[in-house]
């Protein structure tokens, strides 16, 4: 990755100068699996509700500052109050603002790694501490013993479920008794949860965790990661918090208005994740089969997969196949993995077939 130039190392606050931009490293390829979204094409009846929506929205208007309107599908979807929902441009700012407000210099994040990267990113940001509790070498299970003794000293705490990139989902009462062990607010982040088995979210302890915060975006299940619309669930107190430190007009109004048609749809994507959820399956079992690769089991709409010379094989998949899919190998306790997103049928046997090519 790059660095900045010497020239603005000298110029931005000092903390950033080792700042590396990011780089998704992508490149366009004829199927894309790097990202996590949704390859499905939107329902036609979608499609259309929300190519209405954005015709009859003016734009020369500045948005509602809080997405009232979206806020009540999404209180409806959820069966809570407008009151307990914060929306943001993508789970991304509302992650950020999560360390703005609650981190800071001199405080400290509890994190999970390896997990999403943004945390540590936003943590940096905002001259946050982290403090990292390491998954399991092997399985990626969370060390539930060290969190909770770490919990007391720790201002804030992020735990992923489904984990992006490992695919486990974390126990609701282990999220309890973080809550209770944990000073400050506790953030589960749910991205992937439309794709766990029926259960599994954590939403139903918000009425006796005070200090706990959902985040959920469009971005995934619901194939909108283009629109950049994420929310977070919390007591009326905590969303008051995200609402004072926002920027009063980050969620634009195609974004609002697109957003509200998909949520009142929300029931005509429950076939598409039916079919991530069983080809998920089927190619759990089809990469499991082969003895030269690890692969984890999944909750979210992708696979961590183990193979010798992982980041060749990702390039030979992009230069050879047009297949892109993601290279973790860099990443503490990810050697040799790949993450493969779950596909359409179509896509999903392409991968099989070119890893089967790549791997004789
Ligand atoms: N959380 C997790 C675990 C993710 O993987 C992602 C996206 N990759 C996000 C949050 C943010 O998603 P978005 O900004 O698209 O809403």
């Amino acid at each position: 990755m790059a660095e900045l130039s010497a020239r603005m190392r000298s110029m931005v606050q000092p903390y950033l100068a080792g700042i590396e931009p990011y780089d998704p490293n992508f490149t366009p390829t004829r199927i894309n699996l790097s990202a996590n979204e949704n390859t499905y094409p939107l329902p036609a009846d979608v499609r259309e509700a929300v190519d209405a929506a954005l015709a009859a929205t003016p734009l020369n208007r500045y948005p509602d500052p809080m997405s009232n309107e979206l806020r009540d599908e999404l209180a409806a979807r959820h069966g809570v109050a407008r009151e307990n929902i914060c929306v943001g441009n993508g789970g991304d700012e509302l992650l950020f603002n999560f360390l703005l407000a609650f981190g800071g210099e001199g405080r400290q994040l509890l994190n999970c790694p390896p997990c999403f990267s943004e945390y540590e990113f936003f943590a940096s940001l905002t001259r946050t501490g982290v403090r990292n509790v390491r998954r399991d070498r092997k399985t990626f299970a969370l060390d539930e013993r060290a969190l909770l003794a770490a919990a007391p000293q720790a201002s804030l705490a992020i735990i992923t479920s489904p984990n992006n990139p490992t695919g486990d989902i974390v126990e609701r009462s282990f999220i309890e008794r973080l809550c209770h062990a944990c000073p400050g607010p506790v953030m589960v982040d749910e991205a992937y949860i439309e794709f766990a088995d029926a259960g599994a979210s954590t939403e139903e302890l918000l009425e006796d965790c005070p200090n706990l915060v959902v985040l959920h975006t469009l971005s995934k299940a619901f194939g909108a990661a283009g629109i950049r619309c994420g929310y977070v669930i919390a007591a009326p107190d905590v969303i008051e918090v995200f609402a004072a430190i926002r920027q009063i007009y980050s969620v634009n109004v195609l974004t609002q208005a697109a957003a509200a048609a998909m949520v009142r749809a929300r029931d005509a994507f429950s076939p598409v994740v039916e079919q991530i959820r069983s080809e998920r399956e089927r190619m759990y079992r089809a990469l499991a089969a082969d003895g030269r690769l690890t692969v984890w089991p999944s909750q979210g709409n992708f696979l961590l997969v183990r193979m010798e010379g992982a980041s060749r094989i990702r390039e030979r998949l992009r230069d050879e196949f047009s297949i892109l899919v993601r290279d973790f190998s860099y990443a503490p306790g990810l050697d040799d993995c790949l993450r493969i997103t779950v596909g359409t049928p179509e896509e999903n046997d392409e991968v099989l077939a070119a890893l089967a090519a790549l791997l004789d």
